[in-house]
C-alpha cells in the first residue's frame, strides 16, 4: 500500500490529513458517516437540495429547511419525542398536530389554500388528496410545469405556521384571510428587499465579471423619486470646534 503512493516531484513538509474527507480536514460529519458504515463516496444527494436555489427570504429558507427535515416543533412531533404535551391540533382539536395535518388537511389550512386559489394567488391545480404529505406536495409543485409560484406556496406555509404559533402561544384566533395577507406581505417584502439590495449595491458590485472586464463606464446620478415621494439627501461633519450638517429636499 505504501509503495503504490506516488511520490511528489518536489519536497513538501509532512502534513496530518483526515483521510475520510475530500480536503483532508477533520469533520464530525465524516465520522458520523463512517460510524454508520455509510459510503462516503456515493452518499445520496439530499432530495430537497432545490430549496438552496429558491429566491426567498432567509427566514423562509430556515423555516423550509426545518419543514423538509421534519423538525418543526409541532405538538405531534413533541409528543412523539416524549414531551408531555397535548398532541391535538390547536385549530380543530380533533386530530394530532403533525406537519401534514397542520399545513394541508386541517380545516383552517384548507381555508387558507382555498382562499389563495380563489384569489388566483397560487395555481388552481393544486389538489390536496387526504393521503398527500406536505413534503410530497413541495416536491410535486417544485417539479411542476408551468411554474406554480413556489415562493408564494412557501410564504403561505410560513404564514400558516405563524398563525399556528399565535394560537398556541398567544391564544389568538386563526383567520384564513389574515393568513393570506401575511403571506402576501412576506412575498412583497422579499421583492422590495431584492430590489433595494440591488439598487443600493455599490456600482462595482453590480457589474458582472464579464462587464468588469469590458471596463464600461457607469454613471451614477441623482434620480427624481417616483410616485409623489420626497427624497432627502443629507450629510454632516463634526470636529472639536463644533458640528455642522445640511440636507436638501427634492421632489
Ligand atoms: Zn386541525
Amino acid at each position: 500500500m505504501i509503495l503504490v503512493i506516488p511520490l511528489p516531484h518536489k519536497l513538501f513538509p509532512d502534513l496530518v490529513c483526515w483521510g475520510l474527507s475530500g480536503n483532508g480536514n477533520f469533520s464530525t460529519k465524516t465520522v458520523t458517516w463512517a460510524a454508520h458504515g455509510l459510503d462516503l463516496v456515493h452518499k445520496p444527494v439530499w432530495e430537497y437540495n432545490w430549496l438552496q436555489k429558491l429566491d426567498i427570504m432567509p427566514k423562509l429558507k430556515i423555516f423550509l429547511w426545518q419543514l423538509c427535515h421534519s423538525s418543526l416543533p409541532t405538538r405531534g412531533t413533541l409528543s412523539d419525542r416524549g414531551l408531555r404535551v397535548d398532541p391535538a391540533c390547536p385549530f380543530c382539536h380533533s386530530e394530532v398536530e403533525d406537519m401534514d395535518h397542520l399545513f394541508l388537511h386541517c380545516t383552517i389550512a384548507q381555508g387558507c389554500w382555498n382562499l389563495a386559489i380563489s384569489h388566483n394567488w397560487i395555481n388552481a391545480n393544486l389538489v390536496f388528496s387526504p393521503q398527500l404529505t406536505v413534503l410530497q406536495m413541495l416536491s410535486t409543485t417544485c417539479n411542476a410545469r408551468p411554474n406554480v409560484h413556489m415562493d408564494r406556496i412557501i410564504s403561505l406555509l410560513w404564514s400558516i405556521w405563524k398563525i399556528r404559533n399565535g394560537a398556541v402561544f398567544r391564544n389568538t384566533s386563526p383567520n384564513p384571510g389574515l393568513t393570506l395577507i401575511r403571506a402576501k406581505q412576506a412575498n412583497v417584502e422579499r421583492r422590495i428587499r431584492h430590489k433595494f439590495t440591488h439598487q443600493f449595491q455599490p456600482t462595482h458590485q453590480k457589474l458582472s465579471a464579464s462587464t468588469r472586464q469590458m471596463k464600461t463606464t457607469h454613471w451614477v446620478a441623482w434620480r427624481k423619486p417616483q410616485g409623489g415621494f420626497i427624497k432627502i439627501n443629507f450629510d454632516g461633519s463634526k470636529s472639536l470646534q463644533g458640528a455642522a450638517g445640511g440636507f436638501i429636499i427634492r421632489t
